[in-house]
């Protein structure tokens, strides 16, 4: 399986620095590389390398209609999005985002023919409280009830603890392979075809932690924040992903 690293650029970025950002960004080979921009600006990612994924960080679970401020999935699927980030953490956290309404974004955006990247992940109370598996199968449950079985082996999952989001301190590699092994158990048991999703790790990857995450069993990419931003870091990043065996 292609390893897929995504770039999450919350709510970073001007015209003159995404500009600046692509003019450096090199494609790197056997990795899928995408970036999920800013709303405003999918129409100036028109123009990236070619090889660049294109994704969004958020959508509408709704279609259209009386929605003041939504995006919905068929307005990312004209500007060629293939990823949507849902149910990152910071959505969960700070707008209220409930674990049904991203299984419903998530069912909107494979409907509209994209792929979402479902975040889910522990705070630290929650680690210290060994709740890990018990909130991350909360998590994927409700998405899962609403999208159904076979949707749910065409997502992509993101594992990103809360507490290594801009923290710079990343889970342990042993860590990581608990969550994401325990994430593909849990797949298994719900008689979901595990084997085909790609689980990716996200948490202060940088390049010189990225090797070693990538090495981790279980791993099929990585989600990156800040360090998306620095051309020569989400290169060098991505490279260890290809490198990984
Ligand atoms: C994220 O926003 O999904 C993320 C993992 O951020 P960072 O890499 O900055 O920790």
């Amino acid at each position: 399986m292609l390893r897929l690293v995504a770039g999450n650029w919350k709510m970073n970025g001007s015209l003159a620095a995404n500009r600046a950002l692509l003019d450096q960004l090199v494609v790197v080979p056997g990795v899928e590389m995408a970036v999920c921009v800013p709303y405003p600006y999918l129409a100036q990612l028109q123009d990236r390398p070619s090889g660049l994924q294109l994704g969004a960080q958020d959508v509408s679970e709704h279609g259209a209609g009386a929605y003041t401020g939504e995006v919905s999935a068929a307005m990312l699927g004209e500007f060629g999005c293939r990823y949507v980030i849902v149910g990152h953490s910071e959505r969960r956290a700070l707008f209220g985002e409930a674990d049904l309404v991203v299984g419903r974004k998530a069912r909107a955006a494979q409907a509209a023919g994209m792929v979402p990247i479902v975040c889910v992940g522990e705070t630290l109370d929650e680690r210290d409280g060994g709740q890990v598996m018990a909130v991350i199968g909360r998590q994927l449950a409700a998405v899962l009830d609403v999208v159904g079985v076979e949707a749910m082996a065409a997502l992509v999952l993101a594992y990103e603890p809360v507490w290594a989001i801009g923290t710079g301190r990343s889970a342990t590699a042993g860590q990581v392979a608990e969550v994401h092994g325990g994430i593909r158990a849990w797949l298994r048991a719900q008689g979901v075809d595990a084997r085909r999703v790609r689980i990716l790790y996200g948490g202060s990857v940088k390049p010189d932690n990225a090797a070693a995450i990538f090495a981790v069993a279980d791993v099929d990419g990585g989600l990156i924040g800040g360090a998306s931003l620095v051309a020569e870091d989400f290169m060098a990043i991505c490279r260890a992903a290809a490198d990984a065996v």
